[in-house]
């Protein structure tokens, strides 16, 4: 948004304006122009976005040795095996 001052007096016009009003324009300028979105977002693509922030449940797979449910990548923290090797000494509780 562009904001102009009141048109200065006819002394001071001679046909240009004059250097204080237009010196005042451009620090103004700089300071109300701002970026502003040329379209509207559709609704796809806003919800393209807020999915990217949507809590997903995480994965759980079995494990090959005692069939308990574990996160993947990590050793089974009942029985202790990782890909059907023993890894950890797990006591029992
Ligand atoms: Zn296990």
């Amino acid at each position: 948004m562009v904001y102009l001052l009141p048109p200065a007096t006819k002394a001071q016009t001679n046909g240009q304006p004059s250097m204080t009003s237009r010196v005042s324009t451009i620090k103004l300028n700089l300071f109300t122009t701002m970026a502003v979105p040329k379209r509207r977002q559709s609704k796809s693509r806003q919800k393209m976005r807020r999915g990217a922030n949507r809590w997903k449940a995480p994965i759980f797979s079995t494990c090959s040795d005692c069939g308990a449910s574990i996160p993947s990548h990590i050793a089974c923290p009942s029985c202790g095996t990782y890909r059907g090797r023993k890894v950890l000494e797990v006591e029992a509780l």
